[in-house]
């Protein structure tokens, strides 16, 4: 089995880079990727472990884009590893996420909740995101539930919510073309509105392909996006998004109760 789209707990997952590699091999998956949110450490983790289990390992990461003025995530594979120069801007993005938590750290501390960077930066280690910022929050009783805490807090509409340096979805694309990479778009039926009059751009840009197999997607969503893929010369990715108990429910390989089902020949055809 394949599966091309997984966290570890070097992003938002809560399994850690050594452990996915067994969970997989416990799954049957063969080929795997590990796509951390703008951080390349759980794959770096996972590379030997892989090897001794016998499982493929792909070096992938899922990056955190503006489209149309809107989040899209961007995912980045490597057969041969990034390049150094290509490592050294995802670095870059690291620092411009710190420095937003540092100002979200001051918003939220000026609406009065007590929070510090140190004890955010203790779950998130080398991604800290706002899931981390939701915890404390969930933790420290300030909210109910994760959801919670970005409805009044840290989502886009939330009085806490404050603004991150992203790269456009096609400035990050041609980062990775690039780099040797294929760029494939994530999860694409969370895009908000019509898809297929940016793809001619997005492809001259260096998108690479479209992430028609995910366990968000019904299959006629699925059917819809190789449809897109095939009419823009588009490749395919697909993948579970497994971040353990982050996300209930999904399985590695497999996704929702079975929901996934990527073609053997998937690996093959993205790298022809
Ligand atoms: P960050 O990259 O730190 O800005 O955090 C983005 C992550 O926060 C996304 O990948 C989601 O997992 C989560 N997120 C963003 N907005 C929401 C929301 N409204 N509700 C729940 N989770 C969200
Ligand atoms: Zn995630
Ligand atoms: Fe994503
Ligand atoms: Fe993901």
């Amino acid at each position: 089995m394949i599966d091309l789209h997984s966290h570890t707990t070097e992003s938002d997952g809560t399994v850690p880079p050594v452990n996915l590699i067994a969970a997989a091999h416990r799954a049957g998956v063969t080929t795997l990727a590990i796509t951390d949110h703008d951080t390349f450490t759980g794959y770096d983790q996972a590379v030997a472990a892989a090897r001794e289990a016998g499982i493929t390992l792909l070096c992938g990461i899922e990056l955190s884009t503006k489209l149309r003025g809107r989040p899209a995530h961007l995912l980045g594979y490597f057969q041969r590893g990034p390049s150094a120069e290509f490592r050294a801007w995802v670095t870059a993005l690291q620092m411009s996420r710190r420095d937003r938590n540092v100002r979200l750290v001051a918003r939220l501390r000026e609406l009065g909740l007590d929070i510090t960077l140190e004890e955010v930066q203790a779950r998130g280690r080398s991604m800290t995101g706002r899931p981390h910022f939701a915890q404390v929050l969930v933790e420290k009783g300030y909210v109910a539930s994760l959801q919670q805490a970005f409805d009044e807090y840290l989502d886009e509409s939330a009085k806490g919510y404050v603004d991150r340096n992203e790269p456009t979805l096609a400035e990050a694309a041609a980062r990775i073309a690039a780099a040797g990479g294929v760029a494939s778009l994530a999860h694409p039926i969370r895009i908000a509105g019509d898809l297929e009059p940016l793809l001619p751009e997005l492809r001259r840009a260096g998108l690479g392909a479209l992430e028609a197999y995910h366990s968000d997607h019904l299959p006629e969503h699925t059917a819809a996006f190789l449809g897109l893929a095939e009419r823009h010369q588009l490749r395919v990715t697909g993948g579970s998004d497994f971040h353990g108990a982050t996300k209930p429910g999904i399985e590695l390989g497999t996704g929702r109760s079975g929901n996934l089902r990527i073609p053997p020949d998937l690996v093959a055809r993205l790298f022809a």
